[in-house]
C-alpha cells in the first residue's frame, strides 16, 4: 500500500500534462507580449549581446490574478496543483528530460560559430548532457535560459499558493505557514521586481543550457523549495508512507512558535534580504557605472574592473551569504523538530560552496593578477572571518 501510494502518485496524468502545457503557453505568450524594460545582456565573446524583456513582474501578477479569478469563477480549483503534486513533479521531470534530448540533438547539429549557439562538444556524453553544449539556445524567438528560470520561480509561488489554498480549505492554517508564505512571496516578488539584475548573474552569462540547468529551474526550484509548505499536506502523506517503508520518522507538523522565535525568524529574513539584495544590486550598478557611489562613497575598484567596496569589500560572495540566511528563514517557521524542512538551506549551502569554487576558478582565469589582488584585499569567500 505504502509503496503503491508513492508509485501511483508519481505516474504522470493527462491532467498534469495539461496544467504544465497551459503554464508554459501562458509564460511564452505573456513573456513576448506584455510590456517590459528591454535590458541588454553582457557582451559575449563574439561581441554580440542578447536583449531580455524584463516583464516578469507583470506576467506573475497577471498569472496570480488569473489563477484567483479562475478559482473564484469555479473554472479551476485553487488546489489544482497541491492535489497532484507528485504527478506534476514526475511530469515536469519527464518534460525536462525530453527537452534536454531535443536541445542536445539540435545543439549537436548546429553549424553556428556565434557565442550563443556554437556547440561546445567535449565528446564526453554525460558531461555534455549535464552541462549543456550551447550557451543561449532559443525556441521560436524565446531565450530558453531566461524562460526556464522564470518558470521555476513562478512555479514555486504557484505551488505555495495552492498549498495555502488547501490549508485554508482544511481549516488548518498555522502561524508557521503564514510566515513561510509571507517570506516566499516577498522573495519571489523581489526577484521579479529586480529581474533585470538576473541578466548579469552566472547562470545567464556563463552557464550552458544542460540538464543541470533545465532540471534545476523546472523541477528543483519549484518542487524542493516548497518542501516546507508541503509539510502540512503532501509531505505528510509521503512521510507517513515512507515512515513504514524506510523507517523514516514522521514529521511533527504542529509547530507552535513563540513570539520571540517568530520575531527572530523575521529578523533572519530581513538581514538575509538586505545582504542578498544589497550585494547583488551593488554589483549590478557597478557594472553599469563603475563610478556610482557605494554606501555614499566613491567605490574602491581593483584593476579598474573589480568592486571592492560595500558588500563586495566584506566577502567575495556576500550575496551567497544573504541567500543562505533567506533560505534559513524560510525553514525556521517549521521549528527544529525535523531536518526535512531544512532541505533547501542545506542544499543551497552545498550548492553555493561548490558554485563559489567554480566562480573563483572562472574569475582567476578571467582576471588573473587583478583577481589575486582582490583576494588579498578581501580574503573571505562567503562568511566574513570564517570562510
Ligand atoms: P554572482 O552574481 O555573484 O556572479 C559572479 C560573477 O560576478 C563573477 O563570475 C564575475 O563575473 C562577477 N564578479 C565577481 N566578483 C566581482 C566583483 N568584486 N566586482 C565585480 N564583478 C564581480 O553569482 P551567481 O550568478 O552565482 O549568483 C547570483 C545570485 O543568485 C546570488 O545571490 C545567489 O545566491 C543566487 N543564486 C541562488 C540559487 C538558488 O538556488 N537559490 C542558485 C544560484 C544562485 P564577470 O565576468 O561579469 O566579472
Amino acid at each position: 500500500m505504502d509503496l503503491g501510494f508513492l508509485l501511483h502518485a508519481l505516474i504522470p496524468s493527462w491532467n498534469s500534462v495539461a496544467v504544465l502545457v497551459v503554464f508554459f503557453a501562458y509564460l511564452a505568450i505573456a513573456g513576448s507580449m506584455l510590456p517590459g524594460k528591454l535590458v541588454p545582456g553582457v557582451t559575449l565573446q563574439d561581441g554580440s549581446r542578447l536583449h531580455y524583456r524584463c516583464n516578469g513582474l507583470l506576467a506573475l501578477l497577471l498569472l496570480v490574478g488569473l489563477f484567483g479569478v479562475g478559482s473564484k469563477m469555479n473554472l479551476l480549483s485553487p488546489t489544482v496543483i497541491s492535489d497532484r503534486g507528485l504527478e506534476l513533479l514526475s511530469t515536469t521531470f519527464m518534460f525536462s528530460f525530453l527537452t534536454m534530448v531535443v536541445l542536445y540533438a539540435t545543439g549537436c547539429r548546429s553549424q553556428s560559430k556565434g557565442s550563443s549557439l556554437k556547440p561546445h562538444i567535449t565528446g564526453n556524453l554525460m558531461h555534455d548532457w549535464w552541462y549543456g553544449i550551447q550557451l543561449n539556445p532559443q525556441f521560436m524567438g524565446i531565450d530558453l535560459k531566461f524562460f526556464f528560470v522564470r518558470a521555476g520561480m513562478m512555479g514555486w509561488l504557484l505551488i505555495n499558493l495552492s498549498v495555502l489554498a488547501k490549508n485554508v480549505e482544511d481549516g488548518s492554517l498555522s502561524q508557521s505557514m503564514i510566515l513561510y508564505q509571507l517570506f516566499c512571496v516577498l522573495y519571489i516578488l523581489d526577484y521579479f521586481v529586480h529581474e533585470e539584475y538576473m541578466t548579469s548573474t552566472w547562470d545567464i552569462i556563463a552557464e550552458r543550457v544542460g540538464f543541470m540547468l533545465v532540471f534545476g529551474d523546472l523541477v528543483w526550484i519549484p518542487f524542493t523549495f516548497s518542501i516546507q509548505a508541503c509539510n502540512n499536506d503532501l509531505e505528510k502523506k509521503i512521510t507517513s508512507n515512507l515512515h513504514h517503508i524506510l523507517g523514516w520518522w514522521l514529521l511533527n507538523n504542529k509547530v507552535v512558535l513563540t513570539l520571540a522565535a517568530a520575531i527572530a525568524n523575521c529578523f533572519v529574513f530581513l538581514i538575509g534580504y538586505l545582504v542578498f539584495r544589497g550585494a547583488n544590486k551593488q554589483k549590478h550598478i557597478f557594472k553599469q557605472n563603475p563610478k556610482a557611489l557605494i554606501w555614499g562613497k566613491p567605490p574602491k575598484v581593483i584593476g579598474g574592473k573589480l568592486l571592492a567596496s560595500g558588500y563586495w569589500g566584506i566577502a567575495r560572495h556576500s550575496n551567497y551569504l544573504g541567500d543562505l540566511l533567506l533560505a534559513l528563514s524560510f525553514s525556521l517557521p517549521c521549528g527544529i523538530s525535523s531536518p526535512v524542512p531544512y532541505f533547501y538551506p542545506i542544499y543551497l549551502f552545498i550548492l553555493l560552496i561548490w558554485r563559489e569554487r567554480r566562480d573563483e576558478a572562472r574569475c582567476t582565469e578571467k582576471y588573473k593578477d587583478i583577481w589575486a589582488e582582490y583576494c588579498s584585499f578581501v580574503p573571505w569567500r562567503i562568511f566574513p572571518y570564517l570562510y
